[in-house]
């Protein structure tokens, strides 16, 4: 494996093969992919001719199927949870309270603390701790610079030196990590909301653990800012200068110490993300600083793909009335800066299986990664023309575990692939 690519375990199936009858999954080999976008199936399906359509074949393609997939719903039914985890508490400060105010709770600090709190178990429910933490958290409505807000560890932990480089890790990953607590007593993390933001922007969700709420109005979920903030509470953060890529020091944080600069642009190149992503995650600059990743399409900076830009720590926007999750992706940079995660975490690609039901559908399945969510793509040629297989009506996307079914394709051969979604 050349290191550019994630490895795939793929399924090459050809119906014309006598062997595939006798076990459809007899063939599989990895497949290297570049880029966000990976193929995943081939199945010839032949000149379809009356051997593998006959009635013969026909009913041993049904037991064949009824046999697979009771060996799969148990293989479905091993899907990943968090680990029933060591507890991550935090503990409240709020500064400039007083005369905050938000039209959509009529309980501002209950919201400001309940909907921060599943914000940030986005990102703790898959941290693996040996021992409890507590992490003290400051909540300020103050006025900030870019009307919005923001968040950050308080302080940073010496990790090493590395090439004449002293490297830092975020203060409340070093303490999740660690269990050792870099200021003592003193708050480990401060969240800066804009009083005007927080009075005309955000949107309280009512019940943040379900987040299935309408949200009313031209408004941000709150729940979404709050995770996004703790992210670069945990990772996503540094002192590189987005726009020249010069440094003010010898020192780096973690993640620093994974970014490189081409001369026009920031690439964040740690290995659990670089082989998720297909390569290095092209990091902001357009809109916002290197310590998100994507930039807008309207632009010429690369990382325009929907992963990027719709993920949690996109730099392009947050958009009204979207609830954004943390997912495959963003972990992958707790990975790479070893913070501890859940060790069943799986940064690869899914299992996947292709047969057909009935005789006239092909039918995908794969098995559920963490976090991760798919859109399956199909093509009947193998020139890159790829469509959109609808599978949830609406938004076409789905989590993993599912299922795609279609009908055979007339045509000589059918490709299908998952494409990792945000
Ligand atoms: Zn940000």
């Amino acid at each position: 494996m050349d290191g550019l690519g994630i490895r795939w375990t793929t399924r090459f199936l050809n119906t014309d093969d006598p062997a595939w009858r006798a076990d459809p999954v007899a063939e599989s080999r990895w497949l290297p992919a570049v880029g966000p976008i990976r193929i995943v199936l081939v199945m010839g399906l032949g000149t379809c001719g009356t051997g593998p359509f006959s009635p013969r074949y026909e009913r041993r393609r049904v037991r064949l199927w009824l046999l697979l997939m009771t060996a799969f719903a148990a293989f479905l039914g091993a899907e990943v949870r968090p680990a029933a985890a060591v507890e991550i508490e935090f503990r409240w400060t709020f500064e400039g309270l007083d005369g905050a105010t938000n039209p959509t709770t009529a309980d501002l600090p209950s919201a400001l603390v309940s909907n921060a709190v599943a914000g940030f178990r986005q990102w703790t429910r898959w941290c693996s701790p040996e021992s409890p933490r507590s992490i003290e958290v400051v909540l300020r409505i103050q006025s900030y610079p870019t009307g919005t807000g923001g968040g950050s560890s308080v302080t940073s932990a010496f990790v090493r030196n590395s090439h004449g480089l002293d490297i830092f890790e975020e203060g409340v990953a070093a303490e999740v990590r660690t269990g050792i607590d870099p200021n003592g007593g003193d708050p480990d993390m401060i969240v800066t909301i804009d009083p005007a933001y927080l009075r005309d922007w955000l949107w309280f969700d009512p019940d943040p653990q379900l987040r299935q709420a309408a949200i009313t109005g031209e408004r941000v979920d709150a729940v979404s800012f709050f995770a996004h903030e703790f992210g670069h509470v945990l990772a996503f953060n540094g002192w590189g200068n987005t726009a020249d890529g010069s440094y003010p020091g010898n020192y780096r944080s973690r993640f620093d110490a994974m970014t490189r600069w081409d001369g026009a642009h920031w690439y964040y190149s740690g290995s659990t993300a670089r082989a998720l992503y297909g390569s290095d995650v092209p990091l902001s600059s357009i809109s916002n600083t290197r310590t998100h990743y994507g930039n807008p399409q309207s632009s010429a900076a690369p990382g325009r793909d929907p992963v990027l830009i719709d993920g949690l720590m996109n730099g392009v926007a947050f958009r009204v009335r979207q609830r954004y999750s943390v997912g495959l992706l963003d972990l992958a940079f707790l990975r790479d800066q070893e913070i501890a995660l859940d060790p069943a975490i799986r940064f690869t690609a899914p299992e996947l299986r292709l047969s057909i039901v009935g005789g006239r559908q092909t039918r995908v399945d794969w098995l559920a990664t963490p976090l991760a969510r798919y859109r399956v793509e199909a093509s009947s040629r193998a020139d890159g023309f790829w469509q959109e297989a609808t599978v949830d009506s609406g938004s076409g996307l789905t989590a993993a575990p599912r299922f795609y079914e279609e009908p055979m394709a007339a045509s000589l051969a059918r490709f299908y692939r998952l494409r990792l979604m945000p």
